[in-house]
């Protein structure tokens, strides 16, 4: 195997599991990021691997690449709803500009591009579950916009070069997705609840607990993702685990998986949260022959694990904010 791969997004969570899959599978492996959401330490294992280089780079930048590339992955921009409301700006760039680069660094190498979209261009949405040909039901204006419209932006100038010049192009629509490295401070609902239960904090909900989400575990998002990649097919496909639960029920399972003693405390819903989010997946298990195969109990305990095994310091550096400030209109 002589197949280089670029990995926009590499020091994040999903970027670096990234790594490692491509890296199995035997290719040369370029990560780059800026750091802004990422860390470092989630490439650290990857230090002495002679298939492996990281380029230091902010992709809303012209990217210089020299060598040929086969495959690139853009899973640069900010996820969590609280890195995207303090930098909203940069997460429009990336999304929008960052893809612009991307897809040009893309047409010049001959390369198959897949980039990350997600479930939030379905917004809040008013099908119920979500299938590919949804259109969604997003506020252009609102605090999430920033992300909503960047990712829509990107799926359609990706649409837009797979049309008008050939190039090759996968959309992944990704749905929660979580496991380790996450970062425990990212304000996504588990690590928020596994930091709270771990520094014996009360758990926090937003609203009244009744919205929904559909959590996928990180392997099995990989997985589908690794799969769409090798696919011919270059419309939007849905990765993510359609079993669904509510934020309440799910604080209570967290509880009980962490054995913590505090209690739940309800604070204001941010604004245009999603009142329910589950994937259609039939359009994945048809052409990918992919479904998720890690339930959410097993996932739960081995994201658990992970976050235990931090130290003092992270876990006390990450500690909750109060993030109610960012959820003005
Ligand atoms: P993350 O914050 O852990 O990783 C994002 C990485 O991108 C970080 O390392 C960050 O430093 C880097 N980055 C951001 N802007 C950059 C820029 N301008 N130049 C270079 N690097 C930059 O988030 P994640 O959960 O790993 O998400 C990765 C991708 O998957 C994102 O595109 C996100 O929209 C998408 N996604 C993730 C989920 C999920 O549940 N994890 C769901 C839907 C979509
Ligand atoms: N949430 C919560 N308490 C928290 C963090 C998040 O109740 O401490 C809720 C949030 O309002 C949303 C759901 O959990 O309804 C999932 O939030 P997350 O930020 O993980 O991802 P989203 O799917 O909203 O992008």
């Amino acid at each position: 195997m002589n197949k280089t791969v670029l990995i926009t997004g590499a020091a994040g969570f999903l970027g670096s599991h990234l790594c490692d899959r491509f890296l199995k599978e035997g290719y040369n492996v370029i990560g780059m990021d800026n750091f802004i959401t990422g860390d470092k330490k989630n490439l650290e294992h990857l230090n002495s691997n002679s298939k492996f280089s990281f380029i230091k780079h902010d992709v809303t930048e012209f990217i210089k690449i020299d060598i040929d590339l086969d495959y690139i992955l853009h899973f640069a921009s900010p996820a969590s709803p609280i890195d995207y409301l303090k930098i909203p700006i940069q997460t429009l760039k990336v999304g929008s500009l960052g893809t612009h680069n991307l897809l040009g660094l893309a047409k010049a190498k001959k390369a198959r591009l897949l980039i990350a979209s997600t479930s939030e261009i379905y917004g809040d949405p008013l099908v119920h579950p979500q299938t590919e040909d949804y259109y969604g039901n997003v506020n252009t204006i609102g605090p999430r916009g920033v992300y909503d419209e960047a990712k829509r932006f990107q799926e359609s100038i990706t649409m837009a070069y797979h049309r008008f010049h050939g190039l090759e192009t996968r959309i992944v629509r990704i749905f929660n997705t979580y496991g380790p490295r996450m970062r425990l401070n990212d304000g996504r609902v588990i690590p928020a609840f596994m930091g709270q239960a771990l520094r014996g904090e009360d758990l926090t909900i937003f609203g009244d607990g009744s919205q929904t989400r559909s959590f996928c575990y990180v392997d099995d998002q990989v997985e589908g993702i690794y799969r769409l990649l090798l696919s011919d097919y270059a419309y939007p496909v849905n990765i993510g685990n359609p079993h669904e639960i509510s934020i309440k029920d799910f604080a209570e399972e967290i509880i009980k998986l962490t054995g913590t003693t505090q209690k739940v405390i309800y604070k204001d819903l941010p604004v245009n949260d999603p009142m329910q989010r589950q994937p259609d997946i039939t359009l994945a298990k048809k052409i990918l022959n992919w479904e998720p195969k890690v339930n959410r109990e097993e996932g739960m305990k081995i994201t658990f694990n992970y976050f235990k095994n931090l130290s003092e310091t992270e876990l006390y550096k990450s500690e909750h904010k109060d993030f109610s400030n960012y959820n003005s209109k």
